[in-house]
Formats: structure tokens, sequence, C-alpha cells
């Protein structure tokens, strides 16, 4: 089968190679994949700046068709329309996956990193990481199921977003705009979102269509002083940190009120990222470094989605055949798109 493989490590280095069709384990499936979505860490991996292990073929965002089940494998069937998790490798006895983090383990290789992913016509996997995707659910809505799950995690189970709350969003990537569609569903009170003139184009027209109340962008006036107005000098409940740009990083310990809490999601590319610590002692800020999704968040997610109130599909910009990949990363790193969707 065409796959697309990252082969070695090093900046580039990935191409459609064809490769043997996956064998499935005692406790896996063999999934038939519908619909893979590009995500931000897939382009950071073509650049060499995100672990990996290579070779492997790419792709963790992704839906599909239960081909075949293995011998131990119970509560699925051939023909069953599924999401997975991606924490493979998690090894579900140490400290931490014992606790009930299994997605956090040191040990996790997730699809498309560390074991072969969905940029291919199959991938095989265990069958304790599917969730069911509903009939009304299209494939396509079904790929981005995982980062929607990773900022239902962060948001409304670590961060404990609650109705009538203020918002702001740094940054209006994909994540940032799967952000803003949770908040939105979570029923907040007033949601900003920043961004820079770059994202003047899909970007911010996505965060209206979602019902953004105010869009900021840095390089034309200053967020803190904006932020300040629209609160009456108090600062947002909450500050969820999409960007990974150090200025924002910082800029959130002014923007968000006294004992609010930031939600960090997004990730710097950077060793050290500096911050005004002691204006976050002085503030008693709660600051939720956030990472991967939990179980419950992806049931939290279907849900939402198939009852209509989480309309994800709406930052799905691009939809190309697997072959055009190149096309697709082209695109994201021109914020021409927001979401884009490959069809192996
Ligand atoms: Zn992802
Ligand atoms: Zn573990």
């Amino acid at each position: 089968m065409k796959a697309v493989v990252k082969y070695g490590k090093g900046k580039g280095l990935m191409e459609i190679r064809d490769v043997p069709e996956p064998k499935i384990k005692e406790d896996e499936v063999l999934i038939e994949v519908k619909a893979v979505s590009v995500c931000g860490s897939d382009l950071h991996i073509y650049h060499d700046s995100h672990p990996y292990w290579p070779p492997v073929v790419l792709g963790h965002e992704f839906s599909g068709v239960i081909r075949e089940v293995g011998r131990e494998v119970k509560g699925w069937k051939v023909g069953d329309r599924v999401v997975s998790e991606t924490r493979t490798g998690s090894c579900g006895v140490c400290y931490i996956c014992q606790s009930g983090y299994p997605q956090v383990c040191e040990q996790k290789r997730p699809y498309g990193i560390g074991i072969n992913g969905a940029y291919a016509k199959y991938v095989a996997g265990p069958a304790r990481l599917l969730h069911r995707l509903p009939d009304n659910v299209p494939f396509e809505v079904g790929a981005v199921i995982e980062p929607t799950a990773i900022c239902v995690t962060s948001i409304l189970e670590r961060s404990r977003l609650q109705a009538g709350e203020s918002v702001l969003i740094t940054g209006p990537g994909p994540i940032g705009l799967i952000s803003l569609a949770v908040a939105k569903a979570a029923g907040v009170r007033f949601v900003g979102i920043t961004g820079t003139s770059a994202d003047e184009g899909i970007r911010f027209q996505k965060a209206r269509e979602l019902g953004v109340d105010l869009m900021i962008i840095v390089d034309k006036e200053d967020p803190v002083q904006k932020i300040m107005e629209i609160t009456n000098g108090l600062g947002v409940d909450i500050l969820i940190e999409t960007s990974g740009s150090g200025r924002a990083i910082a800029q959130a310990f002014e923007m968000v009120r006294r004992l609010g809490r930031v939600c960090a999601i997004g990730i710097s590319g950077k060793e050290t990222v500096p911050i005004p610590y002691d204006r976050g002692i002085f503030k008693a800020i709660r600051y939720d470094f956030c990472f991967s999704s939990s179980w419950t968040a992806w049931e939290t997610t279907i849900g939402l989605i198939a009852k209509g109130l989480l309309p994800v599909e709406k930052i799905i910009t691009h939809k190309f055949p697997i072959e055009k990949w190149e096309e697709a990363f082209h695109l994201l790193e021109n914020l021409q798109a927001a979401k884009v969707i490959l069809i192996p």
C-alpha cells in the first residue's frame, strides 16, 4: 500500500512509499483509514523539530472502518466505524498510567510518531484505544476528534472552564479555533482571540464563523490594553494559550485576572521562555500545563459533536487525496488553511 513515510532523522526526508500492509496482533484491529487530518506536529516532524522514531508512517488524527479483528478482541466487529486515541505504547503499569493518565505515560509511542500511523490505506492498533464514531458524524469530522479531545481535556477537564466565564485565546491556528468552539459549547459569556495580520484571511474568518466576540491583531493594537478595556481592568477568567509565542506567553500574565487560570496547550519549540514569575505569584495565577487527551474527553467530544453542539466541521478548509500531502503542508505553513483532511 502507499504511505507517507518519514524515513530518516533530519529535515524533510519524507515521501510516498510502497510499504507492506500492517499485520494485526491478537489484541489489535486493522482499520481502513477513511480520513486523516494534518496536524501541526506532522509539520514539526517534517522539519525535525518534534520527537519521532523513523522510519514511520505519519498520521495520528484519523477515522475509519474496522476490516479485521484480532482473536482476543471483544466488543468490535468488521464494519464498525471508529476513531482511535493515539496513546499506543503507554505501559498501563507505571504510576502515571495507574493513576488514570496513560496519555502522559513516558513509554507512550503515538501513532504516526513512534509506530506507523494513518497516512496510508490501513493502520493496525490496539482495540482498547477505539471509540465508536456515530453514523451521523462524517469521517472527515471524525478525523478532527483527536485535536478536539485535546482541547476538551485541557479546557474543560484540566482548567475547568465554567459557563458564564470570560476567555481569551492566544493564537488562531487549528488548536486555537477548536478551543474557540469548545469555549462556545461551554457557554462562555465572552471569548476573544488574538492573532497577527497574517491571520486576517482564513483563520479570523473561521473565528468569526465560530462566533468569536473580539479579534485582536497584535501587530496593530496592544492586546493587554484591549483586554483591560473590555474587562474593566480586571482581566479574563481563563486565558487559553495556543500560540507558543514567547510574547503571548509573557503577556498572558497581564491579561488573565487575579486568581485566574492559564490553560497552556501550544508548544513554544524553545528550550526556555521568559515569564514574569513574580507577577504570577502576586496575582495568584494558576498555570495549567496541558498535554494530550483523556479517555473521558474523547467520549465528551464525540457526544458533543454528534449532538451538533461542537461544530468542528467549520474549521475544515481543504480536502485532498493523500498523494497531495506536500500541498497540504504548504497551505498550512503559509496560514492559508485551518484543518486539512487527506483521503488515503
Ligand atoms: Zn495532532
Ligand atoms: Zn505508563
